[in-house]
């Protein structure tokens, strides 16, 4: 059966335009599992060889990152409190979500990180009006047996799918794509989890001086790069507005 607006939550209101994006190191400055790690777990030089396992070894991803977490022990509650005073948010974003919300583009945050942080995050940096319209695909977070999520070692990841991400983005987006008549897709990104999902969009932001742009060179993904959310904004709203074309945009990394 073919896919319709009622099984696809960002067709609801008619757009014309959609707007998919990463949360961890796109929506804000630090990766808040990387801070995580670094700070709560087991440091900056595990997790640098656990990405070069994964880039050079052919580790899969899901491992390391599965690795990463269980080095944090600290109960759920204090890691969000953590996050919250040491996460920043891209200091254009809000503006453009709030221009989003006022023209009909829903913004579909696709991301490996766990719900409730991300939830927390964007309410704390963009407010509970902003949060609250933003549709999240993600992982999640569950008690470990015989624990509660707020105690020590008692909280674990809860993967959205069985893809060697933990997180395939592109299951979400395929769906829009499919369609005959849709509207335009976006997607921005900085990692190499973003690779798939890139590829079924029109138009790839891909941020300034990240792994996905090399990614993206050597797989021919066209796409356009990002320093902040003010280059997304105007491009986005000159795409909306019928004054450029997604093929026009995509200049790559010149
Ligand atoms: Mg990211």
């Amino acid at each position: 059966m073919a896919p319709s607006a009622h099984s696809l939550p960002a067709l609801r209101t008619k757009p014309r335009a959609i707007f998919f994006t990463d949360f961890d190191g796109t929506i804000t400055l630090q990766d808040s599992n990387d801070w995580m790690t670094d700070n709560l777990g087991f440091g900056v030089e595990l997790r640098r060889q656990g990405n070069k396992d994964v880039l050079h070894n052919g580790r899969p991803f899901r491992d390391s990152f599965q690795e990463m977490l269980d080095s944090v022990t600290k109960p759920f509650d204090k890691c969000i409190e953590l996050l919250l005073q040491n996460v920043q948010l891209d200091p254009a974003f809000k503006e453009f979500a709030v221009w989003c919300r006022e023209n009909n583009v829903p913004i579909v945050v696709l991301s490996g990180g766990m719900q409730p942080v991300i939830r927390a995050l964007l309410v704390h940096l963009l407010g509970e009006e902003e949060a609250s319209v933003m549709q999240i695909v993600s992982n999640d977070v569950k008690a470990r047996p015989g624990k509660s999520i707020n105690e020590e070692n008692g909280w674990d990841i809860e993967y959205h799918d069985d893809s060697s991400f933990g997180h395939d983005k592109s299951l979400e987006i395929r769906p829009y794509a499919a369609l005959s008549d849709r509207p335009v897709m976006f997607y921005a990104g900085d990692g190499v989890s973003d690779l798939s999902a890139a590829k079924e969009t029109d138009l790839l932001f891909a941020k300034a001086g990240r792994d996905l742009i090399t990614y993206c060179e050597t797989e021919n993904v066209p796409f356009t790069v990002f320093h902040d959310f003010s280059d997304i904004h105007k491009i986005v709203r000159d795409v909306v507005e019928g004054k450029t074309t997604v093929q026009q945009a995509a200049t790559g990394a010149n």
